[in-house]
């Protein structure tokens, strides 16, 4: 989401004549889109805005902005602790940071010209009110060349009250795009040659329940799905992340007659404990969780489920822990985000009594992730042999002589081949090798791609 977001500032920038740098040497704004989620992220941001507070040195122009959930839930407080910070804009306000920034900058080159030794300080624009409509602000991308899989944000803030989770605070509250904004925004990547989509919203699956009606049993999320699946030229739909409540038979029901959606869900677990799944207020039980995977995985026999835990949350025993545990092994997640508990501001679980010492949540965490590392290279192991779709999205990072692609399970794959020829390209490739995360194969060419 904040990646989708932080796209979205970039391409305001890109029309107003500036160019995106690959180093924060070159620039003249330099922005941090940040996340609230856990402790770790906010003071990663804040060292990372701390350390480029030096490039004023040898630029004094230069514009400093923290943008996203923290800006929006420390707002001023952050001026306080950086002092060559200019902006801080919140949630809701992305789409006027690009007015902010350009107008301090526009007014600092103006002085610079009168008096070359000016030292700036601060200009101390902090907007985190909140917007209406500003969940229709997110929706331009920026062109690049042969992108074959884009990000879409069809819905922003959530309604639920997870006791530990900040993001209620940061992002406000459920709020949907009208399905045919969504549906030309997905018609113009399509256009640019994107052929994967994934839709992003908190809960997604509750995507517009308070503005849209149900049509013949289908809840507006399902019907989205069903009109972005028609439009050609797009090969694959993904969506995250969605959450049991609201994850009914109508979407279970639409794995089985819309092809395009890819084989995988990341479904949020938590704790495979229902006592600590009622202290984190998230209102199912463990056993519905596992009916709805059980029934996707009916519908849809081949599809990869990846979920997110959070382990060491207030009051966990050894007990509930080993009931999380033994979850991830009944249900062989393809792959799991382990999270530490992080005590959030303003948080209910923040003030539960029995949190828990790092130790003990370290503890958990390595050893829940030795079994869901163990599932994760058992199921990629497991593909060894077979033919793969793979949409090929162009250089690998790591290794730049290699092309990688990702499957309808959402598995990375790499393999030698043209880049020019295959990015964009649904390619079907022969599994050879699995190092454990990745898999490697070789394009399977019919006889005319061939030559
Ligand atoms: N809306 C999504 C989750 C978004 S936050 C859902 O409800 O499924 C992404 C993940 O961060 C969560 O799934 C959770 O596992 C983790 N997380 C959120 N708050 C946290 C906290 N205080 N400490 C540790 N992990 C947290
Ligand atoms: Fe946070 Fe819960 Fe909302 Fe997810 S559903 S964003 S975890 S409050």
């Amino acid at each position: 989401m904040n990646q989708r977001d932080s796209e979205q500032v970039a391409q305001m920038f890109t029309d107003g004549g500036y160019t995106v740098t690959q180093d924060e040497f070159d620039a003249d704004a330099i922005l941090v889109n940040t996340c609230s989620v856990r402790d770790q992220a906010e003071q990663k941001a804040l060292g990372k805005m701390g350390i480029m507070g030096r490039h004023r040195q040898r630029k004094p122009h230069v514009v400093y902005g923290f943008m996203g959930c923290m800006a929006q839930s420390r707002g001023e407080e952050l001026f306080k602790n950086i002092p060559h910070l200019d902006v801080v804009v919140g949630t809701q306000k992305y789409h006027k940071v690009f007015r902010y920034v350009d107008d301090i900058l526009q007014s600092r080159i103006e002085r610079r010209m009168d008096d070359l030794s000016t030292v700036f300080k601060g200009h101390e624009i902090c907007d985190i009110e909140e917007e209406e409509d500003s969940q229709n602000t997110i929706k331009d991308h920026i062109p690049k060349d042969y992108q074959a899989s884009a990000f879409v944000s069809i819905m922003q803030g959530c309604n639920m009250k997870c006791s530990y989770c900040i993001v209620p605070d940061t992002r406000g509250r459920e709020r949907g795009r009208p399905i045919s904004d969504i549906l030309s925004e997905v018609r113009g990547l399509r256009d640019k040659g994107v052929r994967e989509v994934t839709l992003l919203g908190q809960i997604v699956n509750l995507y517009g329940r308070t503005e849209f009606e149900k049509v013949d049993g289908k809840s507006p999320f399902v019907q989205l799905l069903e009109q972005v699946h028609e439009i050609e030229g797009i090969e694959r739909i993904r969506f995250t992340s969605p959450h049991p409540i609201g994850y009914r038979q109508d979407l279970i029901d639409a794995f089985t007659y819309l092809p395009k959606l890819a084989s995988h869900i990341h479904f949020p677990m938590q704790s495979g404990s229902d006592r600590i799944l009622k202290l984190m207020r998230r209102p199912y039980k463990n056993e519905r969780f596992i009916e709805i995977c059980e029934k996707m995985k009916t519908a849809r026999p081949d599809l990869a489920i990846t979920t997110d835990i959070i382990v060491g949350f207030p009051g966990e025993t050894e007990q509930d822990f080993q009931d999380t545990v033994n979850c991830v092994k009944q249900l062989e997640f393809d792959n799991c985000f382990v999270f530490r508990y992080s005590q959030r501001k303003d948080t209910p679980a923040a003030e539960m009594e029995l949190q828990l010492p790092e130790s003990v949540k370290e503890e958990r965490n390595q050893e829940l992730l030795t079994v869901v590392n163990q599932l994760a290279i058992a199921k990629n192991n497991a593909l060894v042999g077979t033919t793969q779709q793979v949409l090929c999205e162009g250089p690998s990072k790591t290794k730049q002589s290699t092309l990688s692609g990702r499957t309808s399970q959402n598995k990375i794959v790499i393999f030698e081949g043209s880049p020019e020829r295959m990015t964009g390209q649904l390619l079907d490739i022969k599994i050879e090798s699995s190092t454990g995360f990745t898999l490697y194969g070789t394009p399977v060419l019919d006889p005319v791609s061939a030559h």
